[in-house]
């Protein structure tokens, strides 16, 4: 049985490119970069290759990319830089629907004494750039927003946050993660900080990720040792990774236009012909503003375990909101914050395109999708008729 894999915010597939571009650094190019010998300073010089191609995709000049191992460890090494280097400011401001990346990381540093201000959102998943002005302080080091949220796809308001941000010496990050490669993100028209970004959300493999540091932006590493990465990041690079991630950034900035245009339109064609085929299915999130492979439909007084089990039985890749499937004993936390009522939260299936996916693809999901929603809704316990539903936080 083929895959039809719509799961891409998880991850995505190695692009064939990609691959071919990483072969040689497996095998017989495999100096180290740091070598004084010819053979490392040939590896050195493509890493510098793969760090220009990163800068390009955001618009950043190469000496303001950091290679890493994940867009955890970028974003973790973001919020901790801010911390060290302003050690008498205790305080950040983030938002309820991070990724648990930043979200755990910020519960952490909560439990070490920072203090942590998480913004809410509104039903469609959107944030009030005002709340951001409310909730700085003095002793605000750094304010951490995601581009766009993994859950609902909604894009943050993070050209206007900075503007609010600017001249008051408050560092910003932003976890961008599943914003670059998918939207335009261009560092020199925001005033971002530091911008986290990983390989294997643009079809490079797991296991890269790079930070961007605004030149002039003071920083202190996470990961300390050697002098890679000019003392920014210790550790032998991982280095046919990274020239993936170099290769990946190149085609993802070759492909922007496809993905706003093909792919948001294969995802519109998949949204509304589940929509009308299913009732009781309802969008989460913003669809004036977000990005366009993404689209979390709610399906009524069923479970997403269910709805996931049915469709991997089709060989249909997708990701639930609910709370096993995602990993976690709780339901989402993106749309609890959202207000979406429990039997919506528990329903919920995140599709996500890439450029790979077809439209029969799609059309056999539309085809599959109303029998399996039909047959679930009337094993369901949850079945409409006998449906309580707990009380609201
Ligand atoms: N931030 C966001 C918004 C994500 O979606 C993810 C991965 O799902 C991460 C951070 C973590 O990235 P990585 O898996 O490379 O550690």
């Amino acid at each position: 049985m083929s895959i039809i894999y719509l799961d891409n915010n998880a991850t995505t597939q190695t692009a064939p490119e990609v691959l071919e571009a990483m072969r040689p650094f497996l095998s017989e190019l495999y100096g180290n970069p740091s070598s004084m010998h010819t053979f490392g300073g040939q590896i050195h010089r493509k890493i510098e290759d793969a760090r220009s191609q990163v800068a390009g995709l955001i618009n950043a000049d190469p000496s303001e990319i950091v290679f890493t191992s994940c867009g955890t460890e970028s974003d973790n090494t973001a919020l901790m830089s801010a911390l060290e280097i302003n050690t008498r400011k205790k305080h950040i401001i983030t938002t309820r629907v991070e990724h648990p990346a930043v979200l755990n990381f910020c519960h952490h540093l909560g439990r070490k004494g920072f203090r942590i201000t998480y913004l809410p959102v509104g039903s469609k998943g959107e944030l009030d750039p005002d709340l951001i002005l409310k909730s700085v302080d003095d002793e605000t080091a750094l304010v951490s927003i995601m581009y766009a949220n993994n859950e609902t796809g909604v894009i943050f308001p993070i050209d206007e946050i900075t503007r609010i941000l600017a001249d008051r010496g408050i560092m910003f990050h932003t976890d961008a993660v599943q914003a670059v490669g998918k939207i335009p993100v261009n560092v020199q028209e925001t005033m971002i900080d530091m911008l986290s970004l990983s390989g294997h959300k643009i079809h490079a493999p797991k296991g890269i990720g790079a930070l961007y540091v605004r030149k002039g932006t003071r920083f202190h590493p996470f990961i300390i040792g050697g002098h890679q990465e000019h003392g920014r990041r210790a550790g032998t690079e991982n280095v046919a990774s990274v020239i993936g991630l170099g290769k990946a950034a190149e085609l993802a900035l070759r492909n922007l236009d496809e993905e706003r245009t093909t792919v948001s339109r294969l995802r519109d064609r998949l949204e509304q012909g589940l929509l009308a085929a299913c009732p009781d299915a309802s969008v989460n999130g913003d669809t004036q503003n977000r990005l366009p492979n993404t689209a979390n439909i709610s399906f009524e007084y069923i479970e997403g375990e269910a709805i996931l089990l049915r469709l991997d039985e089709h060989g249909i890749c997708a990701s639930s909101g609910s709370a096993c499937s995602s990993g976690s004993l709780e339901p989402s936390h993106v749309l609890r914050a959202m207000g979406i009522p429990y039997t919506a939260v528990h329903g919920s299936i995140r599709f996500s395109l890439s450029r790979y996916t077809t439209a029969a693809e799609v059309d056999r999901v539309i085809d599959i999708m109303p029998g399996i929603v039909k047959e679930l809704r009337e094993l369901s316990p949850f079945g409409r008729d006998r449906l309580t539903c707990p009380k609201q936080e």
